[in-house]
């Protein structure tokens, strides 16, 4: 295992660390209108409502978007890591690293799948891998 910089919680985002803690991916969704919505946030953007609850994500999506950040280093991160946008299936976006897949492999709308990262500390961390990968 290694090290990474945790995640601030806040009660906003707390239902979502505690999903990934047990391996799953929680979004949000508003109880008035159904909207999906991430990051999570008080608000619907598109009602108004302030009540919600979660839908657990199957897990898959596509890269919508990706950068490999190459400087300054990181502490935590290896050189030639990724970091993507990847749209899940039931469609909202995150912000994440993909894992187990050569950065030149990478391509945008290609199918990847979730995985769950384990940290020094207990940390998890939700992460992707192409969705042919054993
Ligand atoms: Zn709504």
């Amino acid at each position: 295992m290694s090290s990474r910089l945790a995640p601030s919680v806040t009660a906003d985002t707390q239902f979502f660390w505690d999903g990934v803690k047990e391996h799953r991916l929680l979004i949000q969704g508003c109880v008035g209108c159904g909207t999906l919505r991430h990051p999570p946030r008080p608000m619907c953007p598109s009602c108004q409502s302030f009540e919600w609850d979660t839908a657990e994500a199957s897990g898959r999506g596509t890269v919508f978007s990706f950068v490999m950040p190459r400087h300054p280093a990181l502490p935590g991160f290896d050189d030639g890591y990724v970091v993507a946008l990847v749209e899940l299936e039931e469609g909202t976006r995150l912000v994440t690293n993909l894992v187990r897949v050569e950065p030149a492999a990478v391509s945008i709308g290609m199918p990847v799948v979730v995985c769950f990262e384990e940290f020094d500390g207990g940390l998890v961390l939700p992460m992707f891998m192409p969705e042919d990968r054993p």
